[in-house]
This record gives C-alpha cells, structure tokens and sequence, in this order.
C-alpha cells in the first residue's frame, strides 16, 4: 500500500459556468426623466449571469451599459422588470436588507478608482469592510488576503501615489472581491489604462470569475472582451447580440 494519498485528478476542459445564475435581470426597464425628454435606457433586458462567469458588456456611448450595471449593482431600481442576486428579486427585500446584500455580496471597480489618496493599498481595500461593521483587525486580514488574490500583497503599505495605473487598479479590484463578495461590476475598468496593463487587469477579473465570482465587465475593446465567457451588445437599452456563453474556450 501506498502511504501517498490519491487525489482525484482535476477534471480537463475549460472552466464552464456551473452554478445557477447569481445575477439575473427580467424584462428589465429604466427610464430616465419624464414626458418628451423621456430617455430609456434600459428597454426590457434579460440577462443571466452564473457564478464562474464572465460577462462582457459592449455597447456605444449612451447604449444603456452603466445604467444595466447599476440596476445589476442595485444602485438604482428599474422602472419595471426585475433584478435577482441569488434567486432574491431585490423589490423584495427591505431597503436596509438591500443595502447588507449590496454592501457584502457586490463589488464595483470603475474607471476612475476612487482610490483615498491618503491611506495604504491595505487601507483602501480594509475601508469597505470597516464601515461593514468589521472589526479593524479582522477588515486588514480581509484586505491582505483581498491583495494575494489579485497579486500585490507585497504592495499592501504602499499609498496609490506609489503605485503605477495597472497596480492601482488591482487594488481596486481588491477591494470590490474583499471578503465574500460574490458579483463583481466593473464599469470600463481598463478605460485610462494603456494595453499591456488593461490586459493585466482584464486577466486579473478572468481570475477573479475561475475563483469562483459571478464577474461583469462594460469595455469598448473587443480584444479585452474576448477574455469573457461571453459577450453581450447593447445598442439603445437593448440586447441585440451575444457571443459566447456554453463554452467559449478563452483560454484556448
Ligand atoms: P453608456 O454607459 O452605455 O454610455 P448610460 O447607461 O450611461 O450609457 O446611458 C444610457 C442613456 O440613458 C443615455 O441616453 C443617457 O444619456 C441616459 N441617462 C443615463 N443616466 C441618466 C440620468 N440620470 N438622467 C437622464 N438620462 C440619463
Ligand atoms: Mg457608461
């Protein structure tokens, strides 16, 4: 008998999504003002996004991209239709069981980071936690392990001055996965990046979906959106294509 114990061998092909979809959007609308200068920019998408999923959202300026991530974030509601996280339709909780699901389950990078200038890579990723109510000790754990996973833990005392875009961005996306965050939103993450580090984060969200989150991206460059499982195209608030989805081999 062999003392090694056996392992299973891990199973071959690429990564597929195979949860049920943690975030869902049905039939969703969004208007915006109201009588002539009505705009909708959101006309009635449906939209299903599972964990280990990668979603691309492409669109031209106006298509309704960043309104689709805040109804998917939960940071506006839409005029009708439904947004689920989890199976959850969100017109179904009370606001502050909202705000706990928004805070603890749902990460955003944007463009501009918002990074506070005056604390530490560790710092800025441990705040989200901190006002979660997380004990300071507990939150920086958090924040270290948040850093490890996207790969500049050896970069955590360092102030945003002192890093370049690409690392700088990693630390926002750090701070979107920090703790147990399932659904990550990034809103044009690469737009003021130059190509060699919008691939580096681009690559760094792919993780972040084979880790095990449910992972949208808006980007206007196809060949950032090729890294997605699948890429959705909006045009006027509606989808009018979609590539990808059972097994696109990204990584082929
Ligand atoms: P994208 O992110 O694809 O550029 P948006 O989702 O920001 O598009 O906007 C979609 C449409 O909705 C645009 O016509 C925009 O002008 C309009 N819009 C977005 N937000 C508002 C708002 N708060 N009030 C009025 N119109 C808005
Ligand atoms: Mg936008």
């Amino acid at each position: 008998m062999s003392p090694v114990a056996e392992t299973a061998p891990r199973p071959a092909g690429p990564s597929v999504p195979v949860g049920p979809p943690l975030l869902e959007l049905r039939a969703a609308v969004r208007v915006h003002g109201d009588g002539a200068r009505q705009v909708r920019a959101l006309d009635g998408v449906d939209l299903e996004v599972a964990v280990g999923e990668f979603v691309a959202i492409m669109g031209a300026s106006g298509s309704g991209k960043s309104t689709l991530l805040h109804l998917a974030g939960g940071l506006a509601e839409p005029t009708s239709g439904q947004v689920l996280i989890g199976g959850t339709p969100l017109e179904a909780l009370r606001p502050a069981a909202r705000a706990a699901l928004r805070r603890d389950t749902i990460g955003y990078v944007f463009q501009d980071l918002n990074l506070l200038p005056a604390l530490t890579a560790a710092e800025n990723v441990a705040f989200p936690r901190e006002l979660a109510g997380i004990p300071a000790r507990r939150a920086r754990q958090e924040a270290l392990a948040a850093l490890e996973r996207v790969d500049i833990a050896e970069l955590a005392d360092r102030r945003p001055n002192e890093l370049s875009g690409g690392q700088a961005q990693r630390v926002a996306i750090a701070r979107a996965l920090v703790g147990e965050r399932r659904l990550l939103l990034a809103d044009e993450p690469t737009g003021a990046l130059d190509s060699a580090t919008a691939r580096d984060v681009v690559t760094t969200l792919r993780r972040a979906a084979d880790d095990g989150l449910a992972v949208v991206m808006v980007t206007h460059e196809a060949r950032l959106a090729a890294w997605a499982d699948r890429i959705v195209q909006l045009q006027d608030g509606r989808v009018v294509g979609t590539t990808g989805g059972e097994m696109l081999p990204w990584g082929a």
